[in-house]
C-alpha cells in the first residue's frame, strides 16, 4: 500500500493506524485537514475483506467531510476513521482504546457517529476523551441529526427547484423518495405537510408502512427512479445515479440525502446534459454534520446557531446553481471547486 503517495495525491494531512493488542481494536483515523478547523467525522465500523479497503475508504471519506463542512461554511476541517470488524467483545475497552488513539490526535480528529456507532458509543468514548461528539440531547449534547439532515434537503430542493424554474414550493409537486428511513421519513412528512404528492419505496416493508402511514403512495423498488415526478429524492443507498439510471429518470430535480449519489463524477454531466437540477450531495445533506458540529462551538451547542446554518444551505445552493449556470460547469463540479478553494484558503 503505497500510503504516503495516496495521502500526497487526495491532500490529506495525517493518517493514523491503530493496533490495540489487548482489545485487538484495528482501525485507521484520517485527518484531511484541519487548515478551517478540527476535523469533525465518523466513526464507521465495518467488515472489510482487506486492510487496503479500509484504508481507501477513510482517505476518501474523510476528504468528502472537508468538502462537506467547507461548504457548509463550518468551522471545521475534514476526517473520518474506520475500525475494521468485528470490534472487540469488550465495547467498553474497545472504545477506550479508540478513545485514546483519538484523544493522542489533541483535537485534530473528533470522532462522531457513523454506520455501526450510537449515542451509547460516543459516552463510552467521552469517558476517555473529550475529542468525541454526537451525545444524546438528555447528556447535552446535539440529538438525533436526522431532523437537521431532512430539513436541509428540504432547504436544498427549494433552492434546485428555482434553478429548475419552478417557484411553486412543494404545493401540488410529485416527489419521489428513495429510501423511508431517518432522514427519508422526515423529509417524507415535510414534504406532505407543504402539499405535494409523495411516492416512496423502501426495502423495509415496516419503513413503507410508516411512510403510507404519512400519506405517501407506496411504489416498489424497482419503478421508483422511473416515476414521472418533479423531484426525485435519493434517501436511501449511494451510487444510484449511473449511466443507465439517469437515462430512464422522468424528473426535473435531483435532490436527497443520500451520500455519494453519483456512481461517478461523468454522471454529473450526464443529469446536466438531461436538463436535470442535481443538488450536490455533500451540500444538501450537511445538516446533520451541522448540528452534531455545533457540540463543539466554544460557546456551548447552540439550536438557534444549527438551525440559522442549515437554512443557509439554501443561498449555499442558489450561488452554486447560478455559477453553474454561468459558466457551464456541472453543479457537482461548482461545489467541489468551491470547496476546494475555501479548504486552501483556509
Ligand atoms: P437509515 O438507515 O435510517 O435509512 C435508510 C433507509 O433506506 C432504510 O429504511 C433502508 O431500508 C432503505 N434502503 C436501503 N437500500 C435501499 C434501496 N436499494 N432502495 C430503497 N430503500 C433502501 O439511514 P438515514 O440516516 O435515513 O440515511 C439515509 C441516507 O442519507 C444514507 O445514505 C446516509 O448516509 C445519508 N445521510 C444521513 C444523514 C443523517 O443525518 N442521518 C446525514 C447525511 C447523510
Amino acid at each position: 500500500m503505497a500510503v504516503i503517495s495516496r495521502m500526497v495525491e487526495q491532500g490529506h494531512q495525517q493518517v493514523c493506524h491503530v493496533w490495540d493488542a489487548a482489545t485487538g481494536l484495528r482501525a485507521i483515523i484520517a485527518v484531511h485537514s484541519n487548515a478551517l478547523g478540527p476535523g469533525v467525522g465518523g466513526v464507521r465500523i465495518r467488515d472489510y475483506a482487506y486492510e487496503a479497503d479500509a484504508l481507501t475508504d477513510v482517505l476518501r471519506l474523510s476528504e468528502a467531510m472537508s468538502y462537506k463542512a467547507a461548504c457548509a461554511g463550518l468551522p471545521c476541517g475534514g476526517a473520518k476513521a474506520v475500525v475494521m470488524a468485528p470490534f472487540p467483545a469488550d465495547r467498553r475497552a474497545g472504545m477506550h482504546a479508540l478513545a485514546r488513539a483519538v484523544d493522542s490526535l489533541g483535537g485534530r480528529y473528533v470522532a462522531t457517529e457513523d454506520m455501526g456507532m450510537g449515542e451509547a458509543d460516543i459516552a463510552m468514548l467521552n469517558e476517555v476523551t473529550r475529542h468525541a461528539v454526537g451525545r444524546s440531547i438528555a447528556d447535552g449534547g446535539s440529538g438525533d441529526p436526522s431532523p437537521y439532515t431532512a430539513d436541509g434537503v428540504i432547504a436544498g430542493m427549494r433552492a434546485a427547484l428555482r434553478a429548475a424554474g419552478d417557484d411553486s414550493n412543494f404545493a401540488g409537486l410529485r416527489v419521489a423518495v428513495q429510501g423511508c428511513g431517518s432522514v427519508g421519513f422526515a423529509v417524507i412528512e415535510r414534504l406532505i405537510a407543504a402539499g405535494a404528492e409523495v411516492l416512496a419505496s423502501d426495502i423495509s416493508q415496516q419503513a413503507c408502512d410508516r411512510a403510507a402511514r404519512a400519506g405517501a403512495t407506496i411504489v416498489g423498488n424497482d419503478t421508483i427512479l422511473d416515476q414521472a415526478v418533479d423531484v426525485l429524492a435519493p434517501c436511501g443507498v449511494g451510487a444510484i445515479l449511473d449511466e443507465r439510471t439517469i437515462g430512464k429518470l422522468k424528473c426535473r430535480v435531483v435532490a436527497g440525502a443520500a451520500n455519494n449519489q453519483l456512481a461517478t463524477d461523468a454522471d454529473g454531466t450526464r443529469l446536466a446534459e438531461r436538463g436535470i437540477v442535481y443538488a450536490p450531495d455533500f451540500v444538501i445533506n450537511a445538516g446533520g454534520l451541522i448540528n452534531v458540529s455545533d457540540e463543539i462551538e466554544p460557546s456551548g451547542y447552540d439550536a438557534q446557531r444549527v438551525h440559522e446554518r442549515v437554512a443557509a444551505i439554501e443561498t449555499t445552493l442558489d450561488t452554486i446553481f447560478a455559477e453553474a449556470a454561468q459558466t457551464g460547469n456541472t453543479s457537482a463540479m461548482v461545489a467541489l471547486a468551491q470547496a476546494r478553494a475555501r479548504v486552501a484558503a483556509g
